[in-house]
Parts: structure tokens; C-alpha cells; sequence
């Protein structure tokens, strides 16, 4: 039998997680609620989705638009095992405490929510059993997923003492057009620390202080770490860690990596929308000075939850274990078959 998913907010996340579950031999979508009739709604009509009016007054805008609903948000949740939550930030909240709890429909969150939205955070490599059987879970975001599947494998491997990460972010995704820093470096927040840090300890245990800066670029975001080890470690050994694991893929200058814009013209040799469900660590940038590991990484802020978001369904249901969860979606999206 297939877990029945219904996606609230088909936008840059919902879309891909809709895509993500369709891969999977055990999980259907039932639906995807938009709050309006445009492009992403007429998309997802051609796609095959079932559409629902996230918002019950706005049933009828889509009619006029010539598209066809099947009914409002609690509609959809009537079909569901489990909702999972795209909206944007803190709506998520709204909507557990307006339709999830009072349908009682277990319900997935993302990373803009507050971590108390859920009675667990989540990143499949570092906590997946925290979630068997648990009614409400948060993905946490994508920096947060970006650097705890990074200190995972190195605490695993070499053990961590500490770790100081600089984040340079992207200002905003690349359909946003109402909102981004044009002309700028934006220290954010400017006063210590970094909220991803903290949210990096809500699923991993690590010492850890993190400081972010938005820079004007839409494509991805970039990590510079230190990390203290405890073992001894030279940079082929922590090389040979990270190739160990498929959703960290390793790059290099010597192969034209030079920057993001780069690494994303290689996706978009890869994959649907460009999408890198993985870690991109460069190589070369891997650096180990009295026992203190420096690395930088580039994270697609789009499409990195996307498989968490995968996990988390077998895990909540209890279809898998963490290996068995992660094989299977790695297979369903390709994940580390594209290393050079
Ligand atoms: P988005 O703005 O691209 O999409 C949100 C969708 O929700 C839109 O289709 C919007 O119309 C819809 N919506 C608005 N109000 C709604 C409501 N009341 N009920 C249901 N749907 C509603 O946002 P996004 O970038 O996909 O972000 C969604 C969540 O994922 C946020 O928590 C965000 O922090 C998190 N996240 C985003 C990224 C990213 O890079 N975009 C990465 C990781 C996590």
C-alpha cells in the first residue's frame, strides 16, 4: 500500500517534493494546494496533480481561471496519510492549529517554521530514527541540512571538538522579484551567532557558531568551515570520508569548478530544473593545519531538503530504516551518480 502524500504550497520546495514523492514506488500524491491560479497551479493541472484551494474564499478565482479544483485544503486533508507543509515561513504553524491537529493528519514542516512547530527536527543521515512514528516533524532548512550531513560524516569519521562556519548566502531564490539586495554585502544577523548554528544542534551534537552574510547572487549558498577534530586527520583521509557518502558530491578547480555559477552549469547538465540534491564540496579546498580541517562548500538551496523530505515519510510511517530509506531515494533521484 502507498502512503498518500497531500503537498500544502506548491512553490520552490512544494513543487519538488510533489515531483520527489511521484518518484517513489511507495508514496502517491493525493494533491497540491495553491493559494493562486498561476503558472505553478496551471503547471501542476498539467502535470497530473490533483488541486485544491489552500485558502477555501479564493475556490472560486481558480475556477474563472479555467482551472479546475477539487476542493479546499481540509478537502485534500481527507485523502491524506500525511500533509507535508510547503507554505512559507510560520504559515505551516497557522495551518497545523487550524486543519492538521483537528484533522488529526500527522503533518511534515520545512525550515522556516519555528523548531516547536514539530516534536522533532530532522536530517536523515544524523537523526532518522528520531522520527519512526512520530505525528509531526520539521525538515530543518537548507543551510542547516547543508552543514549537519557535512559534520555528520566528519564527527562519525575524525570526531569534532568545534566548529566555526562562515555562511555566505543567497539573497533570495531566482523567481523572487520583489524582494533582494541589489548592490551590497549584508552582514545577517550582524551580532553573533547565525541562527543555523543552534538549528544545526537541534539535530546534531556538535559545538558549533555559525555567522551568515547575503550576498547578491539567486543560485546557491557557500560554507567555509573550521573544524577542530579530535582523531588526526590528513585531507586525503577526510576525502576518502566524504566521497563515502552519496549526497556530499567532491569538485574541483582542475575540472573548471570555479565558482557557483559553475557547478550549476553542471546540473543543468544533470537534472530537471537544474536541481542538486547534494552537498558540493570543492575538493581542493580541503585543508587540514594543526588538526583544525578547513573545507568550502556550496549548497543548492532549492532542491537540498528534497530527499530529507523522502526520508521523513518512511520514517514517520515506519516503512524503513535509515539505510534502506536513503538507498531508495537516492536511487529514485539520482543521487551520487554524478560524481567525476
Ligand atoms: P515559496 O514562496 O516558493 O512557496 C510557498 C507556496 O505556498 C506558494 O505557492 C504560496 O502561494 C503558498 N502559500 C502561501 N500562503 C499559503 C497558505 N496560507 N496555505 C498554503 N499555501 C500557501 O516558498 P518556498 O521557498 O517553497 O518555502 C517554503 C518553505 O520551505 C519555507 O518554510 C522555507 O523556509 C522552506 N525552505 C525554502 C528553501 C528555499 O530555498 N526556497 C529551502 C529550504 C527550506
Amino acid at each position: 500500500m502507498k502512503v498518500k502524500v497531500a503537498v500544502c504550497g506548491y512553490g520552490t520546495i512544494g513543487k519538488r517534493v510533489a515531483d520527489a514523492v511521484s518518484c517513489q514506488k511507495d508514496m502517491e500524491v493525493v494533491g497540491v494546494a495553491k493559494t493562486k491560479p498561476d503558472f505553478e497551479a496551471k503547471m501542476a493541472v498539467r502535470k497530473g496533480y490533483k488541486l485544491y484551494a489552500a485558502i477555501p474564499e479564493r475556490a472560486e478565482l481558480f475556477e474563472k481561471a479555467g482551472l479546475p479544483v477539487e476542493g479546499t485544503l481540509e478537502d485534500m486533508i481527507q485523502k491524506a496519510d500525511v500533509v507535508t507543509d510547503c507554505s512559507p515561513g510560520k504559515v505551516g504553524a497557522q495551518n497545523k492549529a487550524t486543519y492538521y491537529e483537528k484533522a488529526g493528519v500527522k503533518a511534515i514542516f520545512q525550515g522556516g517554521e519555528k523548531k516547536d512547530v514539530a516534536e522533532v527536527s530532522f536530517n536523515a543521515l544524523a537523526n532518522y530514527d528520531k522520527a519512526i512514528g512520530k505525528s509531526y516533524v520539521r525538515v530543518v532548512s537548507c543551510n542547516t541540512t547543508g552543514l549537519t550531513r557535512l559534520l555528520y560524516v566528519i564527527k562519525q569519521n575524525f570526531g569534532i571538538k568545534k566548529v566555526r562556519a562562515t555562511l555566505i548566502r543567497r539573497v533570495v531564490d531566482p523567481k523572487e522579484d520583489k524582494k533582494g539586495l541589489v548592490n551590497g554585502i549584508m552582514p545577517n544577523p550582524i551580532a553573533l551567532p547565525s541562527h543555523h548554528g543552534p538549528d544545526v544542534q537541534t539535530v546534531l551534537d556538535v559545538d558549533i557558531t555559525t555567522v551568515a552574510f547575503k550576498v547578491p547572487t539567486t543560485l546557491m549558498h557557500v560554507h567555509a568551515l573550521n573544524v577542530e577534530l579530535e582523531k588526526q586527520a590528513k585531507p586525503e583521509d577526510v576525502v576518502e570520508a566524504l566521497k563515502s557518502e552519496p549526497r556530499i558530491m567532491l569538485v574541483s578547480s582542475g575540472d573548471g569548478f570555479t565558482s557557483t555559477a559553475k557547478i550549476i552549469e553542471y546540473a543543468r547538465e544533470l537534472r530537471t530544473r537544474y536541481d542538486l540534491f547534494e552537498n558540493v564540496v570543492w575538493e581542493d579546498s580541503i585543508a587540514v593545519v594543526d588538526n583544525e580541517l578547513y573545507l568550502t562548500q556550496a549548497i543548492h538551496q532549492e532542491a537540498i531538503v528534497i530527499p530529507e523530505n523522502i526520508d521523513v515519510i518512511r520514517a514517520m510511517f515506519d516503512m524503513a530504516s535509515k539505510e534502506e530509506s536513503m538507498k531508495i531515494t537516492n536511487e529514485s533521484l539520482g543521487i551520487g551518480k554524478y560524481q567525476l
